[in-house]
């Protein structure tokens, strides 16, 4: 690792992705933080073409800065989707200088949009890690478990409602076995329902035939019914 004074705003030092670049001074919005530099490559010279690394900063379409030189300490800064910094890019002077765009806060990791290109090549197949990503990430994962939550309390709930409806119709279907038992008329193994057919029928033959019906009553004598 290169050795920085003292006197610049910044350490290289442990981050969510590896290392990263961090403030160790107030750093106001607006301020250059440092620069990001490396050997040019021309994109017309073949060899130059070949070289491959995560630290090439395109400047346009035939020039490219080489930042993976260890003495470049802006190498370190990590990309952010919601950044305190941005890269300042002069094509014509070939030079990149990394500039505040927030007040920035000693222990504050410095990060800069890194651009949709390279998003789309390294960060999107593995999933960005910067705050604001991990925070939609999180803010997506609490969303998750509440409608699963949701989503099993209305489970129980139908669950519960089933449950005491099959036992109301139970508690029914039971009241209905103990009537029919107590009442204790049966003509046929048929139920009395005191309309009509063959419980009305009995009545009146033994009228007709002139025997006294018998039924009972409330003491449980038998009582005689005058023809
Ligand atoms: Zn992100």
């Amino acid at each position: 690792m290169p050795a920085i004074s003292s006197k610049k705003p910044y350490r290289i030092g442990r981050s969510r992705t590896g290392l990263g670049l961090f403030a160790t001074k107030p750093i106001k919005k607006g301020i250059k933080i440092v620069r990001y530099f490396g050997p040019l490559l021309d994109s017309r010279k073949k060899k130059h073409e070949a070289i491959e690394n995560k630290y090439l900063f395109e400047l346009n379409g035939r020039w490219t800065i080489d930042g993976s030189v260890r003495e470049n300490v802006a190498r370190y800064i990590n990309h952010a989707c919601k950044p305190n910094a941005e890269s300042d890019v002069s094509p014509r002077k070939r030079k990149v200088v990394i500039r505040a765009i927030k007040n920035i806060e000693p222990g504050e990791e410095i990060n800069y949009d890194y651009g949709t290109d390279y998003f789309k090549a390294y960060l999107k197949p593995i999933g960005c890690k910067c705050d604001a990503c991990e925070k939609k990430r999180k803010k997506k994962r609490a969303e998750a478990r509440a409608e699963k939550l949701r989503l099993k309390a209305k489970a129980e709930k139908k669950a519960l409602k089933k449950a005491e409806k099959q036992a109301a119709k139970a508690e029914k279907k039971l009241k209905q076995e103990l009537n029919g038992k107590s009442n204790g008329v049966k003509l046929n193994g048929k139920h009395f329902n005191g309309h009509g057919g063959k419980s009305a029928g009995v009545k009146a033959i033994a009228v007709k035939s002139g025997v006294p019906a018998k039924s009972k009553g409330r003491s449980g004598r038998e009582v005689s019914v005058s023809a």
